[in-house]
Order: structure tokens, then sequence, then C-alpha cells
């Protein structure tokens, strides 16, 4: 502990109790209160069946849930918008170390985070999900792959009608160097998962590029 931390002790994000030994950015008792999933545990689970006939995966979960208002949409606001960038980190890592023990990423060769376009992500100086590919990275030791682009910034997606959504982000996505991808088995990754258009765009281009890589997709949270 640094003098600071006696000064200013670290607090909870959500619930703001002091933080003890080993605790970062939420208490024990927030962490083990955030809703999961569990959809690593069900191959055929609300999220891959979402996808099912959209994009040919091997498997699909969303980590946490998300609704309005709950914590995990508080977290998400915060580290997309509010600057916790190494909470996208931190989150990307414990959710990497629960899917780790449960096997989700045997067979795994690397890990795609979905891009954002070059400008939005100079305003926002940092993309939340390749940080919370940073975050997998720790827990799992598999590399991150930054090499789809999108070719041009799309809409914020939240006032949109799904049929809009996937409008508004087909065809946005290329590959730079389609030769790191062909023949692996890759994660495409996400923050949140609302209607799945950004992951299927994605997806969509990873295939058109590198006909041979399988897919996985995964999102921080999902709303279903
Ligand atoms: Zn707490």
């Amino acid at each position: 502990m640094g003098l600071s931390d006696y000064i200013f002790p670290m607090r909870c994000h959500l619930c703001g109790a002091a933080l003890g030994d080993g605790e970062e950015f939420l208490c024990s008792s927030c962490l083990a209160s955030l809703p999961r999933t569990g959809y690593h545990r069900h191959p055929d689970n609300r999220m891959a069946r979402h996808f099912s006939g959209l994009v040919p995966y091997v498997r699909a979960s969303g980590h946490f849930f998300y609704s309005r208002g709950n914590n995990v949409a508080q977290l998400i606001y915060d580290l997309k918008y509010r600057r916790f960038r190494n909470l996208a980190r931190w989150l990307g890592e414990c959710a990497g170390a629960e899917l780790l023990a449960a096997g989700f990423f045997d067979g795994i060769d690397a890990v795609v985070p979905v891009p954002m376009h070059f400008w939005k992500k100079a305003v926002r100086g940092y993309n939340q999900t390749e940080e919370i590919a940073v975050g997998i990275h720790r827990a799992t030791g598999l590399p991150v792959i930054t090499g789809l682009t999108a070719i041009r910034p799309h809409r914020t997606q939240t006032s949109l009608s799904p049929e809009q959504r996937r409008r508004n982000v087909s065809g946005i996505f290329r590959m730079r160097h389609p030769e790191e991808f062909e023949g692996k088995h890759l994660l495409i990754l996400d923050d949140v998962c609302t209607t799945g258009s950004t992951l299927t765009a994605a997806s969509e281009a990873v295939s058109a590029g590198a006909p041979t890589a399988t897919l996985s997709l995964l999102t921080l949270a999902c709303v279903f």
C-alpha cells in the first residue's frame, strides 16, 4: 500500500466499501453477486441459439447478464464512457479466468476483438473491447489479433431497431492480413451483445477473408 491508499483508500466501484487485500475495483461481495449467465456450460444456450443460422460458430457465450440499470450495465457504461480503461481489462481477466477453468478456451488459437473506427477510438482514447481482450490474454495467455478494422464509423446502436442495427454495421469490417487468420480457431470478442448485429458483421468479415478459419463468439455481457 502506498501513502495515497491511507489518505484515499481504494473503494469498491459499485458499493463504495473499502477494498481489502487482493481486491481490485469490486469488493468480493459485489464481484460474486454480478449476474453470470453460465452459458459456457450449455452449448445450446440462448446466445448460441440467437446466432444459429447467422454465423457458423463452434461455441458462443455472453458471460454476464446485462439489463437496464443493473450492476453490469453500470460497469459497462463506466468502462465505455467514463474512461475506466483498467476496469475493462480487469473484468476481461475475471471472465477469462472463470471461462478458462470451465474449458471454454479449449482449441481456441487467438482472440479477435471487434474493432472501433480509428476516429472514434481517437476520441475515446481506447477501444474497450480491445481492453477486455487484454484481460482475457492475461487470464489465458491467448494472443490477441487486432487484424480486423472498421472501414467507416457507424452510428451508436442504442436508438436503432434490430433491422437498422444490422444495416448500420453490415459490411463495416475488413481484415488487414487475412493470412494471419487462415486455419485458426478464433474467438470473436465484443463488449455487449444486444441484437448480435455487430458480432455477425465481424464474423462475416473474418469468414469472407479467411474461409478456413473457425469461429467462436464471446461477449463480456449480453441482454438475453
Ligand atoms: Zn462492493
